[in-house]
């Protein structure tokens, strides 16, 4: 993605031709170069998606603890037992799945790395990866690392629902994975019971395996309440699900993640996994089973009710400066067209590029151009931003003070 060509970051300005061919494509990823751009200019960033506050302080003392305890040579490859019981014990209280601790789990750095590991792992050249656009920027760069085909289906702006007939039409003999992001970012959609048995239908009659980036898990407001495609009947052997605690738990430095499923799944993730990372931050795992053992039902139902103010702040903000918001049910995303903002001067080959430069230059708030999570609907992309919303209460206020005052 070429942002901002004349004032780009300095890694950037850093990556040579020596760049493999195959990852040639992809440039610098937008998050990086707008969170760059929003700092060199004083923005308040409601670009990449990381909170600015903090997450519960205990977990800082749990790691702590963890370090003087003598955590800290190698983990298990795959993951701290605690954590791995206590990722298990979590599936089965929200979701009621069963998963062994020790063979169905596989902790990672962060979900980016379980995807990777999943794809990698369970991919040969010419086989086919479906998903859905917009789509997460890590997924066709692993793909093309995998050697494989990328293909999309593409959701659309305000109601972001799933086309069956457009769906189908692209599955293959080469199709081996279906890959769900849900709560998805960046549309924020809750995918319905209808969609996610329809979903499930395709990939038991063709075979697929479902990888499902379900890092917002617990994010879902309006009742629409997540439900993993992995717990729907014929799914559960065929699903990788993947989190992470980083949104969860407000810390997406840390980067602990993982991916359960059957254990002949999870071998093929830790078959890649061993030669990724081998194993994951040692103290930091300790400290994340704490989290999950003891940060629970009340905790996530509150975490949401935040959530929910947020997202209520940020779609009074973009209503009242004339941005065409889609409201999301879940995820920390939104999603509004820009075109009351637009005018000649922009640049009319990348509108979105334009304008969430024009904003970053001239109101002071970062957004995410998301035409680059787009390959067939990218004209659609190119009239949206992407705000997140987890941010506080006031630094959202501000934002949207001077959107209010700069547009
Ligand atoms: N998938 C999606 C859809 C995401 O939005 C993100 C990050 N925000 C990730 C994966 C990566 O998660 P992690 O930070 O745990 O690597
Ligand atoms: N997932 C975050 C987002 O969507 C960003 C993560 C990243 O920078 N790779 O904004």
């Amino acid at each position: 993605m070429r942002f901002f060509v004349t004032t780009m970051a300095p890694e950037r300005r850093n990556s040579t031709s020596r760049t493999a061919q195959r990852l040639a494509p992809f440039g610098t990823s937008i998050f990086g170069e707008v969170t760059w751009l929003a700092q060199d200019r004083g923005a308040i960033n409601l670009g990449q998606g990381f909170p600015d506050f903090e997450g519960p302080p205990e977990l800082a003392d749990a790691a702590f603890r963890a370090m003087r305890d003598g955590h800290n040579q190698y983990a298990r490859p795959m993951g701290a037992v605690p954590l791995a019981l206590a990722i298990s014990k979590q599936v089965e209280r929200d979701h009621g799945l069963h998963r062994d601790p020790l063979t169905d789990v596989c902790v990672t750095s962060g979900a980016t790395e379980a995807i990777a590991a999943a794809l990698l792992g369970t991919l040969d050249p010419g086989d086919a990866v479906l998903t859905f656009e917009p789509f997460y920027d890590s997924y066709p760069a692993i793909t093309a690392l995998a050697g494989a085909r990328f293909d999309t289906v593409p959701l659309h702006f305000p109601d972001f629902r799933i086309d069956f007939e457009r769906l189908r039409s692209k599955v293959t003999p080469e199709t081996k994975i279906l890959l769900l992001n849900a709560p998805h970012n960046p549309t924020g959609r809750v995918f319905d019971d209808e969609e996610l048995e329809s979903l499930a239908a395709i990939c038991i009659e063709h075979d697929l395996v479902a990888v499902c980036d379900d890092v917002y898990e617990h994010l879902w407001f309006d009742g629409a309440r997540h439900r993993p495609l992995a717990s729907l009947p014929g799914m559960g052997e065929r699903t990788i699900t993947i989190s992470s605690t980083g949104k969860t738990f407000s810390m997406t430095g840390w980067k602990i993640g993982w991916a359960h499923g059957s254990a002949r799944l999870v071998a093929s993730v830790f078959a890649a996994h061993q030669f990724l990372t081998f194993a994951t931050a040692h103290p930091l795992q300790h400290a994340m089973a704490y989290a999950l053992e003891t940060f629970d039902g009340p905790w996530l139902q509150r975490l949401r009710d935040e959530y929910e103010q947020r997202r209520q702040c940020l779609l009074d903000g973009l209503a009242r400066s004339g941005f065409t918001a889609a409201r999301p049910s879940g995820s920390y995303f939104v999603m509004a067209r820009h075109d009351a903002f637009f005018d000649a001067a922009d640049d009319p080959a990348e509108p979105d590029v334009a304008i969430a430069r024009r904003l970053i230059e001239r109101t002071g708030v970062a957004a995410i151009p998301p035409s680059s999570f787009y390959r067939e609907a990218v004209s659609e992309g190119r009239r949206l931003l992407r705000f997140a919303f987890c941010k506080r209460i006031e630094t959202l206020q501000a934002a949207m003070d001077r959107l209010a005052k700069g547009l």
